[in-house]
Protein backbone atom coordinates (compact mmCIF):
# COMPACT_ATOMS: atom_id res chain seq x y z
CA UNK A 1 0.00 0.00 0.00
CA UNK A 2 1.29 3.49 -1.32
CA UNK A 3 1.98 5.54 1.58
CA UNK A 4 1.96 9.27 1.36
CA UNK A 5 3.12 12.42 3.99
CA UNK A 6 1.22 15.82 4.08
CA UNK A 7 2.70 18.89 5.75
CA UNK A 8 1.03 21.58 6.40
CA UNK A 9 2.19 25.12 7.59
CA UNK A 10 2.46 28.63 6.92
CA UNK A 11 5.81 28.12 5.67
CA UNK A 12 6.24 32.68 6.06
CA UNK A 13 9.13 31.48 5.40
CA UNK A 14 9.79 28.06 4.77
CA UNK A 15 12.76 27.11 6.65
CA UNK A 16 15.75 23.79 7.14
CA UNK A 17 13.56 22.97 10.08
CA UNK A 18 10.51 22.10 8.36
CA UNK A 19 12.51 20.36 5.52
CA UNK A 20 14.38 17.97 8.13
CA UNK A 21 11.07 16.86 9.31
CA UNK A 22 9.81 16.09 6.51
CA UNK A 23 12.70 14.21 5.25
CA UNK A 24 13.08 12.68 8.30
CA UNK A 25 9.30 11.50 8.40
CA UNK A 26 9.80 10.31 4.95
CA UNK A 27 12.91 8.28 5.98
CA UNK A 28 11.91 6.78 9.08
CA UNK A 29 8.40 6.30 7.82
CA UNK A 30 8.67 4.59 4.55
CA UNK A 31 6.75 7.21 2.62
CA UNK A 32 6.77 7.14 -1.06
CA UNK A 33 6.49 11.16 -1.18
CA UNK A 34 6.16 13.62 1.31
CA UNK A 35 3.43 16.89 -0.12
CA UNK A 36 3.56 20.27 1.39
CA UNK A 37 0.41 22.32 1.31
CA UNK A 38 1.05 25.89 2.13
CA UNK A 39 -2.24 27.37 3.84
CA UNK A 40 -4.04 30.46 2.29
CA UNK A 41 -4.97 31.36 5.92
CA UNK A 42 -4.44 30.19 9.01
CA UNK A 43 -7.55 30.01 10.99
CA UNK A 44 -5.57 31.66 14.02
CA UNK A 45 -3.85 34.54 12.16
CA UNK A 46 -5.43 37.83 11.12
CA UNK A 47 -4.65 37.67 7.14
CA UNK A 48 -2.95 41.00 7.65
CA UNK A 49 0.06 39.31 9.58
CA UNK A 50 0.84 36.57 7.14
CA UNK A 51 2.85 36.99 3.76
CA UNK A 52 1.03 37.10 0.67
CA UNK A 53 0.33 33.36 -0.02
CA UNK A 54 1.62 33.60 -3.38
CA UNK A 55 5.28 34.50 -1.79
CA UNK A 56 4.78 31.29 0.49
CA UNK A 57 3.97 29.40 -2.18
CA UNK A 58 6.66 30.03 -4.29
CA UNK A 59 9.33 30.11 -1.65
CA UNK A 60 7.98 26.21 -0.49
CA UNK A 61 8.30 25.37 -4.00
CA UNK A 62 12.07 26.55 -4.76
CA UNK A 63 12.91 25.07 -1.44
CA UNK A 64 11.88 21.39 -2.27
CA UNK A 65 12.64 21.16 -5.85
CA UNK A 66 15.41 19.31 -5.73
CA UNK A 67 14.02 16.58 -3.62
CA UNK A 68 12.59 13.89 -5.90
CA UNK A 69 10.31 12.99 -3.08
CA UNK A 70 8.39 16.19 -2.28
CA UNK A 71 5.94 18.13 -3.50
CA UNK A 72 3.94 21.01 -2.87
CA UNK A 73 -0.12 21.28 -3.98
CA UNK A 74 -2.06 24.33 -4.22
CA UNK A 75 -4.92 22.78 -2.17
CA UNK A 76 -5.10 25.13 0.85
CA UNK A 77 -3.99 28.32 -1.44
CA UNK A 78 -6.69 28.13 -4.42
CA UNK A 79 -9.48 27.93 -1.41
CA UNK A 80 -10.94 30.72 -0.11
CA UNK A 81 -11.64 31.54 3.35
CA UNK A 82 -9.72 30.11 6.63
CA UNK A 83 -7.45 26.84 5.49
CA UNK A 84 -8.89 24.04 7.86
CA UNK A 85 -6.73 20.78 7.32
CA UNK A 86 -9.80 18.81 8.22
CA UNK A 87 -11.37 20.23 4.77
CA UNK A 88 -7.88 19.72 3.01
CA UNK A 89 -7.56 16.43 4.39
CA UNK A 90 -10.82 14.78 3.12
CA UNK A 91 -10.07 16.00 -0.37
CA UNK A 92 -6.87 14.12 -0.20
CA UNK A 93 -8.71 10.88 1.31
CA UNK A 94 -10.67 11.38 -1.46
CA UNK A 95 -8.18 11.29 -4.00
CA UNK A 96 -5.76 9.05 -2.60
CA UNK A 97 -8.13 6.26 -2.47
CA UNK A 98 -6.37 2.90 -0.75
CA UNK A 99 -2.96 5.18 0.40
CA UNK A 100 -2.18 5.48 3.86
CA UNK A 101 -1.86 9.24 5.34
CA UNK A 102 0.42 10.58 7.68
CA UNK A 103 -0.37 14.10 8.48
CA UNK A 104 3.14 15.53 9.61
CA UNK A 105 3.42 17.89 12.12
CA UNK A 106 5.68 19.49 15.43
CA UNK A 107 5.29 19.22 18.85
CA UNK A 108 3.79 22.40 19.29
CA UNK A 109 0.75 21.34 16.83
CA UNK A 110 0.36 18.08 18.51
CA UNK A 111 -0.26 20.21 21.64
CA UNK A 112 -3.01 21.86 20.42
CA UNK A 113 -4.31 19.04 18.43
CA UNK A 114 -4.01 17.16 22.40
CA UNK A 115 -6.19 19.80 23.74
CA UNK A 116 -9.14 19.41 20.87
CA UNK A 117 -7.60 22.94 19.77
CA UNK A 118 -7.82 22.50 15.71
CA UNK A 119 -10.97 22.60 14.16
CA UNK A 120 -13.08 19.13 14.03
CA UNK A 121 -10.52 17.37 16.03
CA UNK A 122 -11.37 13.90 15.89
CA UNK A 123 -12.55 13.85 12.36
CA UNK A 124 -8.97 15.05 11.49
CA UNK A 125 -7.38 11.78 13.38
CA UNK A 126 -10.20 9.64 12.06
CA UNK A 127 -9.00 10.71 8.71
CA UNK A 128 -5.19 9.97 8.76
CA UNK A 129 -2.53 8.71 11.17
CA UNK A 130 -0.68 11.95 12.98
CA UNK A 131 3.15 12.45 13.28
CA UNK A 132 4.14 14.62 15.86
CA UNK A 133 7.91 15.65 14.91
CA UNK A 134 10.05 16.44 18.04
CA UNK A 135 10.87 19.98 18.40
CA UNK A 136 13.18 21.97 20.78
CA UNK A 137 10.70 23.67 23.29
CA UNK A 138 7.92 21.53 22.70
CA UNK A 139 8.26 18.56 24.47
CA UNK A 140 5.99 16.07 24.90
CA UNK A 141 5.01 14.54 28.06
CA UNK A 142 2.93 11.72 29.77
CA UNK A 143 0.84 13.93 31.04
CA UNK A 144 0.57 15.77 27.73
CA UNK A 145 -1.61 12.64 27.07
CA UNK A 146 -3.01 11.60 29.75
CA UNK A 147 -4.57 14.82 29.79
CA UNK A 148 -6.02 14.83 26.96
CA UNK A 149 -9.40 16.00 25.86
CA UNK A 150 -9.17 13.94 22.60
CA UNK A 151 -10.76 10.07 22.49
CA UNK A 152 -8.29 7.41 23.47
CA UNK A 153 -8.89 5.52 20.23
CA UNK A 154 -7.92 8.88 18.47
CA UNK A 155 -5.01 9.52 20.93
CA UNK A 156 -3.44 6.43 19.56
CA UNK A 157 -3.25 7.89 15.98
CA UNK A 158 -0.96 10.09 16.91
CA UNK A 159 2.72 8.71 16.69
CA UNK A 160 6.00 10.26 18.03
CA UNK A 161 8.99 11.32 15.95
CA UNK A 162 12.73 11.58 16.89
CA UNK A 163 14.02 14.06 14.42
CA UNK A 164 17.75 15.87 14.46
CA UNK A 165 16.48 19.20 16.20
CA UNK A 166 16.69 21.77 14.78
CA UNK A 167 15.80 25.13 16.41
CA UNK A 168 14.65 27.76 14.07
CA UNK A 169 11.45 29.17 13.62
CA UNK A 170 9.77 30.86 10.67
CA UNK A 171 9.46 33.72 13.57
CA UNK A 172 12.42 33.93 14.05
CA UNK A 173 13.94 34.13 10.54
CA UNK A 174 11.17 37.47 10.33
CA UNK A 175 12.99 39.13 13.00
CA UNK A 176 16.29 38.41 11.95
CA UNK A 177 15.55 39.65 8.54
CA UNK A 178 13.88 42.69 10.08
CA UNK A 179 16.85 43.60 12.37
CA UNK A 180 19.79 42.71 9.41
CA UNK A 181 20.80 39.44 11.03
CA UNK A 182 21.72 36.76 8.65
CA UNK A 183 19.70 33.69 7.73
CA UNK A 184 21.99 31.66 6.45
CA UNK A 185 22.00 28.36 6.77
CA UNK A 186 18.66 28.29 8.36
CA UNK A 187 16.74 28.40 4.89
CA UNK A 188 18.01 26.99 1.57
CA UNK A 189 19.60 29.68 -0.52
CA UNK A 190 17.00 29.95 -3.12
CA UNK A 191 14.82 30.96 -0.22
CA UNK A 192 17.49 33.78 0.96
CA UNK A 193 17.57 35.05 -2.29
CA UNK A 194 13.86 35.53 -2.98
CA UNK A 195 13.01 37.24 0.17
CA UNK A 196 16.16 39.83 -1.23
CA UNK A 197 14.59 39.75 -4.17
CA UNK A 198 11.32 40.42 -3.06
CA UNK A 199 12.20 42.79 -0.40
CA UNK A 200 10.12 40.43 1.99
CA UNK A 201 9.91 40.49 5.82
CA UNK A 202 11.40 44.50 6.05
CA UNK A 203 8.46 46.73 8.00
CA UNK A 204 5.68 46.77 5.79
CA UNK A 205 6.51 44.94 3.15
CA UNK A 206 4.84 41.23 1.66
CA UNK A 207 1.98 40.83 3.59
CA UNK A 208 -1.41 40.18 1.43
P1 LIG B 1 5.84 30.52 12.94
O1 LIG B 1 6.97 30.87 13.86
O2 LIG B 1 5.46 31.61 11.98
O3 LIG B 1 4.66 29.87 13.62
P2 LIG B 1 6.93 27.90 12.29
O4 LIG B 1 8.41 27.86 12.24
O5 LIG B 1 6.26 27.36 13.50
O6 LIG B 1 6.45 29.38 11.96
P3 LIG B 1 4.84 26.81 10.65
O7 LIG B 1 4.64 27.10 9.20
O8 LIG B 1 3.95 27.44 11.66
O9 LIG B 1 6.39 27.16 10.99
O10 LIG B 1 4.88 25.24 10.91
C1 LIG B 1 4.48 24.26 10.00
C2 LIG B 1 4.72 22.89 10.65
O11 LIG B 1 6.12 22.67 10.83
C3 LIG B 1 4.10 22.78 12.05
O12 LIG B 1 3.58 21.46 12.20
C4 LIG B 1 5.29 22.98 12.98
O13 LIG B 1 5.12 22.33 14.20
C5 LIG B 1 6.42 22.33 12.16
N1 LIG B 1 7.74 22.91 12.47
C6 LIG B 1 8.13 24.18 12.26
N2 LIG B 1 9.42 24.37 12.63
C7 LIG B 1 9.85 23.18 13.11
C8 LIG B 1 11.11 22.73 13.67
N3 LIG B 1 12.14 23.56 13.81
N4 LIG B 1 11.20 21.43 14.06
C9 LIG B 1 10.13 20.59 13.93
N5 LIG B 1 8.93 20.95 13.41
C10 LIG B 1 8.78 22.22 13.01
MG1 LIG C 1 4.19 27.79 13.85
Amino acid sequence: MARIGIMGGTFDPIHLGHLVTAEEARWQLGLDRVIFVPNRHPPHKDPGEVTDPEHRFRMTFLATATNPYFDVSREEIDRPGPSYTVDTLRVFRARFAGVQLFYITGADAIHQILRGEWHRTEELLRLCEFIAASRPGYALNHEDWQNSRIGREYRHRIHVLEIPALAISSTEIRWRVRNGKPIRYLVPEAVEQYIVKHNLYREGEGTA
